[in-house]
């Protein structure tokens, strides 16, 4: 059996803002402090830095500025970073749509992107029509990944899905119906890019639920999902915690805070 690829995996951070704690957890929080939350997009590179798969698109600095979020750089400036040229890739993981993974599809001009079957009935259902629900979703962004339906550019994957040998996706919902996590072959073994299946490690280590949710039993299912699919708990990676920088170099020198090198 041939072995599997090594991939590097690179988180990059491309908007950030200050929450509080109360803000993160289903049910409040008794300590309401600030909390930092920051927002990451994630490039997959092959061994011979000949292939590359970006995991989320982020959002737009017009986004970010309806939400009053503090935008640093798009998708394509910060896979750029990293010597990667976003409007050459040819496949894009959009791990679920709301607007802080969905909003950044058009650096991506010529690829295909990867959404499971659940999350596109999800984000153009009945759902949509109820604003508790529909707050975390830009219908732009919606409309837009309809175009690219018909334009031939969404690979729809229902449960688990291949990208490339060692590369694979799951859907877990919880968080959103259709939510999907990447599973990658590491040097340092399985690694699992968890998204918004658990915005914190806390989420993930206390089992408590980030605020934002569309089914709980999915969400704590997802969380032993991600674990099971990961070589160690570590290798599980949070879709917005600023810790992720701490336990993880930079890519690069000068690269300190904006892109880390996860594998
Ligand atoms: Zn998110």
């Amino acid at each position: 059996m041939p072995t599997l690829p090594h991939y590097r995996i690179y988180a990059i951070k491309y908007a950030e803002r200050i929450g509080r704690r109360s803000e993160v957890f289903l049910g409040g929080d008794p300590h309401d402090l600030p909390m930092a939350m920051d927002y990451f997009i994630w490039a997959v590179v092959d061994p011979a830095g000949e292939r590359a798969w970006a995991v989320d698109t982020g959002f737009s600095a017009a986004d970010a500025a309806k939400r009053q979020r503090i935008h640093l750089r798009s998708a394509a400036e910060g896979l750029a970073l990293i010597g990667l040229d976003a409007a050459a890739l040819h496949d894009v993981v959009i791990t679920h749509l709301h607007y802080d993974h969905a909003g950044g599809f058009a650096d991506f001009p010529a690829a295909r992107f990867h959404l499971q079957d659940d999350e596109m009935a999800f984000a153009t259902g009945r759902c949509m029509t109820e604003p508790a629900i529909a707050h975390a979703f830009e219908a732009d962004h919606v409309a837009a990944m309809v175009h690219r339906v018909f334009e031939r550019r969404v690979a729809f994957h229902d449960g688990d899905g291949a990208l490339a040998p060692g590369l694979t996706l799951h859907r877990v919902g919880g968080h959103t119906k259709g939510l999907q996590i990447v599973r990658v072959h590491t040097a340092k073994g399985w690694m699992v890019l968890a998204s918004d299946a658990a915005h914190y490690y806390e989420n993930l280590t206390d089992r408590r639920p980030f605020w934002i949710i569309y089914n709980v039993e999915e969400y704590l299912a997802a969380l032993d999902t991600a674990l099971a699919l990961a070589s160690e708990p570590e290798m599980v990676i949070p879709g917005h915690d600023p810790l992720v920088f701490e336990r993880f170099p930079p890519a690069a020198d000068d690269l300190s805070g904006i892109v880390h090198r996860l594998a």
